[in-house]
């Protein structure tokens, strides 16, 4: 099968690797319908050094189950599913309290002999919890909308959720990608009554809009924190959802944070050190938030979806076929696209 494979900085290619086999009695091998590129794939886009045995890239996909092992019996041939970005059992302890990326048997895809999302087939470890059937077609409109429960979707709520927002209350969310968006979705959906969204790039904070920001702040530094503090009557908001993972973003959330506020970080921490100190420590500020576990979210959000609630696939602005995921790739790093389906 064909899959995609980082062999380092700049160079993604698309080539021919073994075909997917059941390896596993729990294991199920999947043809890929849909997948796609992550915010997180271009971290390793932009830096990995040259290697010799490139990884299998994407861990965002939705296909048919075309065979199971003899102990899977929640998926069966032909059925449509979705799977979260990390594998899981769904039966140890840490994923019995819903933190499947923490799973006793979890991993990523693309590593230690796991196929990656972005390829024509896939093996699927443990699928019987890894897997989330979906109750429609894979030529239904709704596919990358369900897709964005691999990912984006989930991790958006589970800033919400671990910022532990209430009805009414005030949200600030940072950045204005793919989870940040999701995130705007995910704060509405908990009822938040004011959502300030910041971001710099008017075509995504005006999606940010329509899935239910109240308040868009383009300026950023002292300026961004005077703008949020201006709509806040100088307080700041409850919650802060940092959707970024730099660390300008952390010590922004910190700013326009009121005290006794929480700020949940899920995007992907690209610094060594959290500027969290003594200023922070007077203000009684909560910092919380990390990797999603989104198989723990995917039953939850899903009907939202099939219902017509949310509408998360408008994230999505572009497709590549397979053949074509480098420029996917580039589109991406270069910000011309927000978020690139891959179709086999
Ligand atoms: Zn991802
Ligand atoms: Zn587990």
């Amino acid at each position: 099968m064909r899959a995609t494979l980082l062999y380092q900085a700049g160079d993604v290619r698309v080539e021919d690797v073994p075909d997917p086999k059941i390896q596993q009695p729990t294991d199920s091998v999947i043809r890929i319908v849909i997948g796609c590129v992550c915010g997180s794939d271009l971290w390793p886009y932009k830096s990995a050094p040259f290697t010799d045995h490139p990884r299998q890239m994407g861990h965002e996909f939705i296909g048919v189950v075309e065979e199971t092992g003899p102990d899977v019996h929640n998926v069966k041939p032909g059925d449509l599913v979705v799977a979260p970005f990390t594998y899981a059992d769904n039966t140890c302890e840490y994923c019995r309290m819903g933190l499947h990326t923490s799973c006793r048997h979890g991993g990523q895809w693309g590593l230690n002999g796991v196929d990656g999302g972005q390829g024509e087939a896939c093996r699927v470890p443990y699928a019987d919890g890894t897997l989330v059937k979906l109750p429609v077609t894979e030529d239904s409109p709704l596919l990358p909308d369900l897709l964005t429960l691999s990912d984006v979707m989930c991790t958006g709520y589970h800033a919400a959720r671990t910022a532990g927002v209430k009805p009414g209350e005030s949200v600030t969310v940072i950045g204005d990608g793919a989870v940040g968006l999701c995130a705007v979705i995910a704060a509405r959906l908990l009822g938040a009554g004011r959502i300030i969204l910041m971001g710099r790039h008017a075509p995504r904070t005006d999606l940010g809009r329509e899935f239910g920001a109240t308040d868009v702040v383009a300026q950023r530094g002292q300026d961004g924190v005077a703008a949020v503090r201006e709509l806040t009557g100088g307080f700041g908001t409850e919650r802060v959802l940092e959707c970024v993972g730099l660390k300008d973003a952390l010590v922004q959330s910190a700013a326009v944070v009121r005290d006794g506020g929480t700020i949940s970080r899920v995007g992907a921490p690209q610094y060594p050190e959290v500027p969290f100190g003594f200023p922070e420590f007077l203000r009684n500020i909560t910092l919380t938030g990390g990797v999603a576990p989104a198989r723990g979210y995917m039953e939850e959000l899903m009907p939202r979806i099939l219902s017509g609630e949310i509408h998360p696939g408008r994230v999505f602005d572009r497709t590549v076929p397979l053949g074509q995921v480098a420029e996917g790739y580039r589109l991406m790093n270069d910000r011309e696209a927000l978020k690139v389906i891959v179709r086999p």
